[in-house]
């Protein structure tokens, strides 16, 4: 398995030289809005509110101003933004309140927060405070189950047994290899195996 890992990684290296988080965001507290917005969104969708919101919002005072209502007109346009609106809201005044204005660096106060459960906190703690942690999201999921890295069939239990495989160093790039590797080839529907430099370590589970 150790070397099908390093050449999983070596191949995904080679589609994808330069990989980093699709999310735009210049604060700590913005990328945890973003990627609590990201749910269930692309992140292109999350991009275009977020120009306009962290432009005219950018930091917690400006962003504690904005009602309920006024946060739900910035965001309208990407899915499931009621309940988006009112995690952020929320949220915003727990990092006020309790945590002095700072994104908390704790997997387990990241997850206190409304709207943020393992895959959101790890997103944030990877990109965020570079710590090592492998978040799931479906793109990830799906591929390693396709090559066969896992058959566990949560995204947690997914990234237990990942981060149990790939070596900690590569947990965060691997992370962004896979995502890279859904939206451009592995992709839900009708993956391009035939252009996949990893074609030949990989399982095929289910493809
Ligand atoms: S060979 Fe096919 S199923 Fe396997 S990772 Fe590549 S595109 Fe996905």
């Amino acid at each position: 398995m150790k070397k099908k890992v390093g050449k999983v990684i070596s191949g995904l290296r080679e589609h994808y030289p330069v990989v980093k988080t699709g999310l735009d965001f210049n604060t700590k507290l913005q990328l945890l809005i973003s990627t609590v917005l990201s749910a269930q969104s692309t992140d292109k969708s999350v991009n275009k509110v977020t120009e306009s919101l962290y432009k005219k919002y950018p930091d917690l005072e400006s962003l504690l101003k904005l009602t309920r209502k006024e946060i739900e007109d910035n965001i309208r346009e990407i899915g499931i933004y009621k309940n988006k609106s009112k995690n952020i809201y929320k949220l915003l005044r727990i990092i006020d309140d309790e945590y002095n204005g700072e994104v908390p660096d704790k997997m387990k106060d990241l997850m206190k927060l409304p709207g943020v459960g393992r895959k959101t906190a790890s997103v944030v703690l990877a990109v965020g405070f570079g710590e090592p942690t492998f978040p799931v999201d479906t793109h990830v999921y799906r591929i390693c189950r396709r090559i066969g890295f896992t058959k566990s069939s949560t995204a947690d239990k997914v990234s237990d047994d990942m981060m149990k495989i790939i070596p900690k160093e590569n947990w965060i790039e691997m992370h962004h290899l896979l995502i890279s590797h859904g939206r451009n080839i592995c992709k839900a529907r009708n993956p391009e195996c035939s252009n996949c430099n990893i074609e030949k370590y990989c399982d095929k589970v289910g493809v």
